[in-house]
């Protein structure tokens, strides 16, 4: 059967937004409403030229992190259903302010939760982005031991997505970490190869090699910049690409 993904020629893109992106820096509040709803705009502001399919896989480190806890003793299994679960509260923060501004949203959960969020189901979630929904896949793979990045190379593997744009709080890949040297380079493009053999911190080692294998650029770019989260869905020329390194 045809794909739902092939009848359409808009971008189809996966956003990967940390927990850490919907907090307020230095605030208690583990979401700040403020920052869901300036994201909301700029993805109402993106999807309002149709040009655009997008799905949006949220973290959960503004309220948990399995590893974390794990390493505080807790049974490691056990904390990473924790950290699924508080990705789901993101997902409904971001959904509703979604939906006050009249973009249509879905809430696909990989851990079954019936009265907050539909079950993902890999088919339905393609056709609803194809329909112009914006779903937000929730609770992670739904097993533990992996991460909402590693989630958003296999979401993007599976509706055969354009590109994953990992919104982080720099303005790309640098080949030394810009925060502790001042001399660190910007790349504008790179290769997934480079970043493997220079330990570059672009996603964590599963991701990165699902989006290798896969032949799915990664594009890291600033999200705190106004602006930037639009503009990375339209496929403007803004952060670092990983890829392939083809010409
Ligand atoms: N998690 C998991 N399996 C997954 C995705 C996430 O067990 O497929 C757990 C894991 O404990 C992780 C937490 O959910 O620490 C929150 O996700 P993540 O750390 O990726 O969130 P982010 O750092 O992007 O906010």
């Amino acid at each position: 059967m045809t794909s739902a993904k092939k009848l359409s020629s808009k971008r189809r893109v996966i956003l990967k937004l940390s927990g850490e992106a919907l907090r307020e820096a230095g605030s208690k509040d583990n979401i700040s409403p403020e920052i869901v709803d300036r994201m909301a705009c700029e993805v109402k502001a993106a999807m309002d030229t149709g040009k655009v399919e997008l799905g949006v896989v949220v973290g959960g480190g503004n309220f948990w992190r399995g590893a974390s806890a794990s390493a505080r003793g807790m049974d490691r299994a056990t904390a990473d259903y924790v950290g699924m679960l508080a990705t789901v509260m993101n997902a409904l923060a971001l959904q509703g302010a979604l939906e006050e501004k009249g973009v249509p949203t879905i809430v696909q959960s990989a851990i079954e939760m019936k009265n907050v969020a539909e079950t993902f189901i890999r088919r339905k979630a393609s056709r609803q982005l194809a329909n112009g929904h914006v779903v937000i896949f929730a609770a992670g793979t739904g097993s533990p031991f992996f991460s909402t990045d590693t989630t958003a190379a296999l979401r993007a593997s599976e509706m055969g997505a354009d590109q994953v744009l990992k919104a982080t709080m720099v303005d790309g890949v640098y080949d030394s970490d810009p925060k502790k040297n001042p001399d660190a380079k910007r790349y504008d493009r790179v290769s997934f190869q480079e970043c493997i053999s220079r330990q570059l911190q672009v996603m964590d080692s599963t991701a990165f090699s699902l989006c290798m294998d896969n032949k799915i650029p990664i594009i890291v770019f600033d999200l705190e910049k106004p602006g930037n989260v639009t503009a990375a869905l339209l496929g403007e020329d803004i952060g670092t690409v990983v890829d392939s390194g083809d010409a």
